[in-house]
């Protein structure tokens, strides 16, 4: 039996191909088999219903797990932005809608959502957005000071699920922020 243009379905375990005419579904799983002749020519093998439509779902979680987030797409400069700061593990630009002469956002390549996704894994690289802060601070001139601040979820207002430290500076600050 030879199977002609197979295409992977939600990763690498299911495929979708031809084979002598039928459409079949290939997954790791025994195959079920309807139709006469089983394999042979004008026969259909299919999967149980459930287990397509786990692999269905399977294939969408996929999908929106490689999506990637607005900072991400900025990070691979699909979307413009005035990159100020790069490196293997973070990226620092300017805010689109600054809230200060100087207002720079510093993440992680990785797409840690916030802070409460943070895990043990995280703890170098949490260090790391803060000297990186500090770095692009003194490459901005900002000698008398400056804030970092970091909103986690709805009620600190933080609109993009990805991690980020606002570095704002070049004017007084007050205190408290609203
Ligand atoms: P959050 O409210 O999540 O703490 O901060 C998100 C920040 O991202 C906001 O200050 C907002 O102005 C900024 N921002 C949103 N979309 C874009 C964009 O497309 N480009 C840039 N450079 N900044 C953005």
């Amino acid at each position: 039996m030879k199977t002609a243009a197979m295409a992977p379905i939600g990763g690498e375990r299911w495929t979708m191909g031809r084979e002598a005419g039928a459409i079949v579904l290939s997954h790791a799983l025994p195959k079920v088999t309807y139709g006469k002749g089983g394999a042979s020519e004008g026969a259909v093998e299919i999967k149980p219903l459930c287990a397509i439509l786990a692999a269905i779902m399977e294939s969408k979680k996929n999908q929106a797990m490689e999506e990637k987030t607005l900072f991400q797409k900025i990070a691979d400069r699909e979307i413009p932005a005035e990159i100020v700061y790069e490196d293997e593990w973070s990226v620092a630009f300017r805010d689109i809608n600054p809230q200060a002469p100087t207002h720079l956002l510093v993440i992680p390549r990785k797409p840690i959502p916030s802070i409460d996704a943070l895990t043990e894994e995280d703890r170098m690289l949490v260090g790391h957005l803060h000297l990186v802060a500090q770095k692009v601070a003194e490459q901005e001139g900002l000698t008398g000071g400056y804030r970092l601040v970091i909103n986690n979820g709805p009620d600190a207002l933080q609109t993009v699920p990805h991690l980020h430290l606002h570095l704002i500076g070049g004017r007084k600050l007050s205190w408290p922020p609203g």
